[in-house]
């Protein structure tokens, strides 16, 4: 087994497939797992690069590159989102998808890893053009995929929308409707209620069961979130329902700041409407970057990865961070924040709504029967709960285990016993 060598220098040359390799190992280290499982868990199974023509307005045909990273399939099949974003590479779609290998393994659903993504800034499109893309890239992934063998979901820059359009053409190709060939649907189309707010959710749920275990009222927690679009606007607005107070929130614009606390109703996100945050002129406002030091309780960042690094985390003044978007500390910062006390709790728990609503969504589909949206919820809460209590185990019982370790001991436990259980054929 070859260890990934330390990082000697993180960002902005730290991958999200060099992060997550690196994870890897430091959990490796501390449970007995077959070191050749380890080792093939370090290489996607596959990655699927593809070429997405699409007919501009303008009459002119312009190509886009997509990709679909396969990382693990023994527990279930591929599962994760596609993002449409100009910063997609092939290795950053590896990282995301051994996260999500991770992440089913946490919450114990029956799925394995994936991620893909199209190299696009889906603001330089119209909407038809959008489409257009959508349902080519469904046909160029049409033989990788399927309800039993890889099912996508939204991620940045995507959303019901592009995932009804994305079914549509799956289907279309096959002769009849499978919902289940992708989750993050709307509703009219075999959609799950409760699915777009899941990961801002299980980001407020688990908040609330660390605070709980750090014997922290949370009515007296001040709280800051970078990014307020469906993780962070609705992680914001559950945890004040909770009692807690959330005093700034962010889009990619800036923030706004109010030691009071924030409406978090009245403020408008960035889905609703794209910056309105920022422009927000009730309270003081701040930057993305003084928003992950302010001195309150519990810091999320909810935005994008790769945020909390070598140069901020010494600054950062909260006593607790709840992972909210995929990815936002990279490994030297993660390292300050461990040297410092600072409990950092993992993507691979925190947003992990996001994909157990997807499961739901996926046995809404096979089934062909809808759940209510209080049946989603509590269904959640009862899952997010079951998973912190088994990450909550491992980091008792193994020693000088951060949380993010300890989340990865009870994934990689699950992934290698699927492993040695099936064995490596042929
Ligand atoms: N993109 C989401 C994530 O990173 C959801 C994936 C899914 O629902 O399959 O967890």
């Amino acid at each position: 087994m070859t260890t990934t060598a330390p990082p000697e220098t993180d960002e902005p040359f730290e991958t999200a497939a060099d992060t997550a390799r690196r994870q890897l190992d430091r959990a490796a280290a501390y449970i007995d797992v077959d070191p050749g499982t380890v080792e093939r868990l370090k290489h996607p199974k596959s990655v699927h690069r593809v070429s997405v023509p699409i007919e501009r307005e303008n009459g002119e045909t312009e190509v886009y590159r997509g990709y679909r990273a396969q990382h693990d399939s023994a527990r279930g099949p591929f599962k994760g989102g596609l993002r449409y974003h100009p910063g997609v590479t092939a290795e950053e779609c590896i990282g995301l998808s051994m996260w999500m290998t991770w992440k089913c393994a946490v919450m114990n659903i029956p799925f394995g890893g994936g991620k893909g993504g199209i190299v696009v800034d889906p603001k330089d499109l119209s909407e038809s053009e959008i489409e257009q893309l959508t349902r080519r890239f469904a046909e160029e992934l049409r033989n990788v995929i399927g309800p039993m063998r890889d099912i996508p979901a939204p991620d940045m820059g995507t959303g019901s929308r592009e995932m009804a359009w994305f079914m549509d053409a799956y289907s279309m190709q096959e002769g009849e409707t499978i919902p289940g060939v992708v989750t993050g649907k709307p509703p009219v189309v075999g959609g799950s209620y409760g699915r777009e707010e899941a990961p801002g959710r299980s980001a407020a749920i688990i908040t609330r069961e660390v605070l709980g275990y750090y014997d922290r009222d949370i009515t007296e927690t001040t709280v800051a979130i970078q990014g307020f679009g469906s993780v962070g606007a609705n992680a914001a607005r559950l945890l004040d329902s909770y009692g807690a107070n959330v005093v700034a929130v962010s889009d990619v614009d800036g923030g706004i700041y109010d030691p009071a606390g924030l409406d978090t109703e009245a403020v408008i996100s960035h889905e609703e409407q794209p910056g309105m945050v920022s422009g927000d002129a009730a309270s003081d406002t701040l930057s993305n970057a003084e928003l992950l030091e302010l001195d309150v309780d519990v810091v999320i960042p909810a935005a994008i990865g790769n945020v909390l690094t070598a140069d901020n985390a010494d600054d950062v003044r909260a006593d607790i961070v709840i992972e909210g978007a995929n990815g936002p500390t990279t490994t030297h910062g993660d390292e300050i924040l461990n040297r410092r006390g600072i409990p950092v709790v993992p993507d691979i728990l925190a947003n992990a709504g996001g994909v157990t609503v997807s499961y739901f969504e996926w046995l809404q589909d096979i089934n062909r029967r809808a759940w209510s949206i209080e049946v989603v919820n509590e269904e959640l809460d009862d899952e997010m709960v079951s998973a912190w209590n088994d990450v909550r185990e491992a980091f008792e019982t193994h020693d000088g285990a951060t949380w993010r370790e300890a989340a990865y001991i009870v994934g990689l436990r699950r992934v290698g016993a699927a492993h040695s259980a099936r064995g490596l054929w042929p």
